[in-house]
């Protein structure tokens, strides 16, 4: 095994038009009273940093936080498979992502893997929603493991050394990611970030975050691999 490829899953894999969202701001409302300042960006954070800075903004303290962070999370996973089933948000992949992920699963030399901010029950969630396999990503890092995404890359990479026994150099991390924060968070381990712009962020906003590579999307399978490759 030569790579380790990490998707991440909300605007890189799927768009899920906002039910990530409401299921988030329904949680924040039902526990803390306030589902917190609509304006506020969710991309390229974790779910439980969601929680966290969109509630000290509302004035919630660190305690309150504290002890409510394991109820909203649980609501909002709980609430998720509804606003994802409905048929208005759109939910679903872009294009040739599914090809990609195929190609990268078919590759005896890559092993596949999620490096996201959801909490691993919404990643199944959100996956199993647009008809992928959760099981085919074999090494992951979660939100639910580090509140921080810049912790999650050490976590995959030690993942990869308990399943497989084989301590990849940084640079054969490979980071797949729509955020300034999916590009950053793999640099300390020297992880190669590849960015693609079907979020929020535009092709040159990505790339003046200086990713290994930048694509408007993943539709191009063979330059994809071939970054991937390096
Ligand atoms: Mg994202």
């Amino acid at each position: 095994m030569q790579h380790l490829v990490l998707f991440d899953i909300d605007g890189t894999i799927l768009h899920s038009g906002g039910a990530g969202r409401d299921a988030m701001e329904h949680a924040l409302a039902t526990v803390f009273g306030t589902a917190g300042d609509s304006s506020m960006r969710y991309d390229g954070k974790t779910d439980k940093q969601i929680v966290r800075e969109s509630m000290l903004h509302a004035g919630i303290s660190e305690a309150d936080i504290d002890a409510g962070m394991d109820r909203v999370i649980s609501l909002y996973v709980a609430t998720l498979p509804s606003r994802l089933r409905d048929p208005e948000r759109h939910v679903g992949l872009y294009p040739g992502v599914a090809e990609l992920i195929h190609a990268v699963h078919a590759r005896d030399d890559s092993v596949l893997g999620l490096l996201t901010g959801n909490v691993e029950p919404g990643a199944r969630l959100k996956l199993g929603a647009v008809g992928l396999d959760f099981e085919q990503f074999r090494i992951n890092a979660f939100g639910s493991d580090h509140e921080i995404r810049g912790e999650l890359p050490a976590i995959a990479h030690r993942r990869m050394q308990d399943a497989f026994g084989v301590t990849l150099g940084g640079r054969d991390v490979i980071v797949i990611g729509d955020t300034p924060a999916d590009i950053s968070c793999g640099r300390t381990l020297g992880a190669r970030a590849i960015a693609v712009a079907t979020g929020a962020y535009s092709v040159d906003e990505l790339g003046a975050h200086e990713p290994y590579a930048v694509f408007s999307d993943l539709s191009d399978t063979d330059a994809v691999i071939t970054a991937i490759i390096g």
